[in-house]
């Protein structure tokens, strides 16, 4: 047991080496950015119970599950014919940082989840390499329902579920969302883009969040190469995050 342990972290740091990843990062910063997300959860459920509402376990957010509840068993475009499951989203309903990517593949389908095949695990090692876990952020798509053979989302398809996804942000409140591709970067821009052009940015938004562009895992697998640049992403929102931490516990 203790073998099989030993075997698979050295694997992980071997796959954190190939990704240029020079450290491990020390718990005492993850500690910082978990307050702060302590904090923030607090103040969205004060603001439930100014307005009347349940307070709800520690982890509910009531605002994300309302927007679930209004999308319900959704036909709002044809691409609920081909379903086995819609995908909302997963992860920390007070998340400091979001996640949005484009669409369910096949994997994301039949379990419900985002980014649980192979292009979710390089996210999941992505986020270990900067001290975070899957848990800690919250993670989505433009789409919550599979175009089928994974093609490219159709503008009225995205007409459609876009409001959702604004909503669900309204509701978490991330200070950033990373864009994961081409198709969730031009979406929440509303303009043509060109990730390779805008990556590694912080593009101020809307309601007061920040807009951070990066490779689409499922990209990256074919384009290993570029996998140290992405990881270079991810250690600028490792920076970015305990800044916003530090602001948090100055105010
Ligand atoms: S993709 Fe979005 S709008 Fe279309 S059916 Fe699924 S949830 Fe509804």
């Amino acid at each position: 047991m203790a073998q099989e342990i030993i075997r698979q972290l050295k694997l992980h740091l071997e796959l954190l080496q190939e990704m240029g990843v020079e450290y491990v990062p020390r718990c005492q910063k993850e500690i910082r950015r978990r307050r702060a997300t302590t904090e923030k959860q607090a103040k969205v459920e004060a603001e439930v119970e100014e307005t009347g509402q349940e307070a709800r376990e520690s982890r509910d957010n009531p605002r994300l599950e309302a927007v679930r509840e209004e999308l319900g068993e959704c036909k709002r475009c044809p691409l609920w014919k081909g379903r086995k499951h819609l995908v909302f989203g997963e992860g920390n309903p007070f998340a400091t940082l979001m996640f949005v990517g484009e669409a369910p593949g096949r994997e994301e389908d039949l379990q419900g989840r985002p980014f649980v095949g192979q292009a979710g695990k390089l996210l999941t090692q992505f986020l270990q390499a900067i001290g975070l876990t899957r848990e800690d952020v919250y993670i989505a798509n433009i789409l919550k329902c599979r175009p089928p053979g994974n093609r490219t989302p159709q503008p009225q398809e995205v007409e459609q579920c876009f409001p959702f996804l604004l909503k669900q942000i309204q509701a978490i409140k991330p200070r950033i969302i990373c864009c994961l591709g081409g198709v969730a970067a031009q979406t929440l821009m509303g303009q043509k883009v060109a990730i390779t052009r805008l990556r590694g940015q912080f593009i101020p938004w809307r309601w007061g969040i920040e807009l951070f562009l990066t490779f689409h895992p499922a990209y990256l697998l074919r384009n290993p190469g570029q996998k140290r640049n992405a990881m270079q992403d991810f250690l600028k929102l490792k920076e970015r995050l305990e800044a916003l931490a530090k602001e948090e516990e100055g105010s």
